[in-house]
């Protein structure tokens, strides 16, 4: 292996020791804490465990969490009652609503009904739009933790060639967008792409969010090249084993062997994910409450 890795593991926890800091300077001036809420529907499996391990991140970053659970026969009607008063409760600075939702309800209508200042999900259309025309919104977590791993080790980004693998709207195409605004060049390759690994080949920075085990091989990988792997896939489990290995989109020893730095699955994008959604929900404190936080604290 000749790449070095990115370890986002710990990038997340001194991110969090930040975000603290700023938590209890807010509360000193605010008389209250920064809060966030967050509310599940039905019984995923999945989305119980990030509930649980977002609610945990929350209060030890020194922010209230108030978890809102609704059964999976609640109608939209009484989710869409829930945001509005969570929208009104002052003490809420922050809404994620977790995704996906049972079928009987539509996420776009559900996103459009939080207010966009407390959106630290950053989906709401309103910060989409603000992120495309450059104004402060809320940026999805997932992409930003990327931008900030990216910083960290490359410094300036400008004029490089990235080329982002998925289009999705929670992570290739706000990816897109943060990396234009960082004055990359950048190319959005998808599933009709032409000659993907050709494509891929030019950049300087990858980003693959497709959700397909091990799909971006070592060849595909120029020399020296950047990787940041965003996808987490289960492969299936080996004889007596009984759950599989994690890995991302990335085959990992392949591109290790050429890139010149490279995100682990585990360890590299995931644990940013919720770092950052403590970041966005501090800020939208600071915002709502009309306090200043020093420039570029988190
Ligand atoms: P989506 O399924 O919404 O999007 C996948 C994208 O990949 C689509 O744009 C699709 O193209 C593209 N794609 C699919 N197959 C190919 C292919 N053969 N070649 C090129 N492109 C292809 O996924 P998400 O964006 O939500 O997530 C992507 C991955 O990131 C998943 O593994 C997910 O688990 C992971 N993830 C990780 C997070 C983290 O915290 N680390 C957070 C969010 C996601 P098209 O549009 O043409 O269909």
């Amino acid at each position: 292996m000749t790449a070095e890795l990115i370890d986002g593991k710990a990038f997340a926890a001194s991110l969090r020791d930040k975000v603290a800091i700023l938590a209890a300077t807010f509360e000193s001036k605010a008389m209250r804490k920064a809060g966030l809420a967050v509310v599940l529907v039905g019984d995923d499996p999945a989305s119980h465990v990030y509930v649980r391990s977002k609610g945990q991140q929350t209060v030890a970053a020194g922010m209230a969490s108030f978890e809102h659970r609704l059964s999976h026969t609640a109608s939209e009607d009484e989710l869409l009652a829930l945001i509005d008063k969570l929208n009104q409760d002052r003490f809420v600075d922050g809404i994620l609503v977790q995704l996906p939702l049972p079928d009987h309800m539509d996420e776009q209508k559900v996103i459009a009904a939080i207010n966009p200042d407390k959106d630290v999900d950053g989906f709401h259309v309103i910060n989409a739009g603000r992120l495309a025309v450059g104004l402060p919104g809320f940026v999805p977590c997932t992409p930003l933790g990327c931008v900030m791993l990216l910083k960290d080790r490359l410094g300036s980004l400008a004029g490089l060639d990235a080329v982002v693998i998925g289009r999705s709207n929670i992570v290739g195409k706000p990816m897109a967008q943060l990396l234009i605004a960082e004055s990359c060049t950048v190319t959005v390759a998808h599933s009709r792409t032409k000659n993907l690994p050709d494509v891929v080949r030019r950049a300087d920075i990858v980003v693959a969010a497709v959700g397909r085990a091990e799909m971006v091989k070592g060849d595909w990988i120029k020399p020296g090249a950047t990787v940041i792997d965003v996808g987490i896939n289960r492969l299936p489990p080996e004889p007596g084993a009984d759950k599989g290995r994690l890995v991302g989109d990335v085959d990992f020893t392949g591109a290790s062997a050429v890139a010149g730095a490279i995100t682990p699955v585990p360890g590299g994008v995931g644990p940013m994910t919720i770092a950052v959604l403590l970041r966005n929900a501090l800020v939208a404190a600071y915002r709502n409450e009309g306090l200043k936080l020093p420039a570029d604290a988190i």
